[in-house]
């Protein structure tokens, strides 16, 4: 029988070929869920829903096993799984779309084990937001839900976004994403509108200038962990969002402190996983490596 997990992660899994200044890796491990679920297995059992075709290399379910990700939510179906190729510029602050193939995405209708259904944390990685509310639908009473989006989806399915954003705990996106969603260029303006669309928190990801969370009355902010080098930006995003939901599914209270603690972790896992392509740097680091790096940055954070 399988264990309960404690979060449940939705999101794109996928075969990616990425492009930096410095090499081209092609048909690598991908995708929002994939690299959420490495993050957030550090700190608790996580169930991975997605798709993924009959084509997708058994070696990537092992090193999910591995990570003691619960699979259960995880549907093989004849045909291709998802492929995205994406090119980044010069200082790979800025990356462009060569070609995204949906696969076996098309036609994807996620069903939740019913083992997952009580589960008290929902991560909605990004994802087609109609999917997103097909299994926000399916959970029974979660107690802490946050979504993530990208500019497609703002562009195209704005109507089934606005729908998912208005039934969550806690929006997350990035700053051009939280521009085009409102139209507002401060992000203080942005994040107010957003609280008005109904998450309790919005979580605005700035990528190597860190994070900045609003609430209704409070204002945090928190730099990126710094890094000399790094190989690959890509997932950075899902990786903290994923730290951040694993550590508060946890901490298991949803305080403010618990709160900013939690995105110090996403913070401190989002800094592992680009040092190496996919989930390779992650496969291959522990708990004292997350904690004494955390220790580095709580010092480099402290004001008095
Ligand atoms: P990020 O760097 O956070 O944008 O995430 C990169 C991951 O998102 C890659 O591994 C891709 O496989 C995946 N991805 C790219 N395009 C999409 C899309 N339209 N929907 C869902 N996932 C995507």
């Amino acid at each position: 029988m399988s264990v309960q997990p404690k979060l449940v992660v939705v999101g794109s899994i996928g075969i990616d070929t990425i492009e930096t200044p410095h090499e081209k890796q092609l048909d690598i491990l991908g995708g929002s869920a994939s690299y959420a679920c490495a993050a957030s297995s550090f700190f608790c059992r996580t169930g991975m829903v997605g798709v993924v075709g009959s084509d997708f290399p058994d070696v990537h379910r092992q090193s999910w096993r591995a990570m003691d990700i619960d699979l259960d939510g995880l549907q093989t179906v004849a045909g291709e799984t998802f492929r995205w190729h994406g090119v980044y510029e010069a200082h790979m602050d800025n990356r462009s779309t060569i070609s995204t193939e949906l696969g076996v995405f098309a036609d994807f209708s996620p069903i939740l084990p019913e083992v997952y259904r009580d589960a008290p944390y929902l991560f909605l990685g990004n994802i087609e937001p109609a999917l997103q509310l097909r299994v926000l639908e399916q959970m029974h009473h979660p107690k802490f839900v946050l979504v993530d989006t990208m500019d497609l989806w703002i562009n195209i399915a704005r109507e089934s976004l606005l729908r998912v954003i208005g039934k969550v705990t806690m929006l997350t996106l990035n700053e051009s994403e939280a521009r085009l969603l409102t139209g507002d260029h401060t992000l203080l303006a942005a994040a107010k509108q957003l609280l008005k669309m109904g998450p309790e928190y919005v979580l605005i990801k700035k990528g190597e200038s860190g994070s900045m969370l609003f609430t209704q009355t409070q204002i945090f902010m928190l730099h990126a962990y710094p890094l000399e080098h790094f190989k690959d930006p890509t997932g950075a995003g899902d990786t903290f969002a994923g730290g951040f939901i694993g550590k508060l599914a946890e901490l298991d209270e949803c305080t403010p402190s618990a709160i900013r603690r939690a995105m110090a972790y996403g913070s401190v896992v989002a800094s592992f996983g680009v040092e190496e392509f996919s989930l390779r740097r992650l496969a291959h680091i522990d708990m004292k490596d997350i904690e004494q790096r955390y220790a580095a940055f709580v010092e480099m954070s402290r004001i008095s």
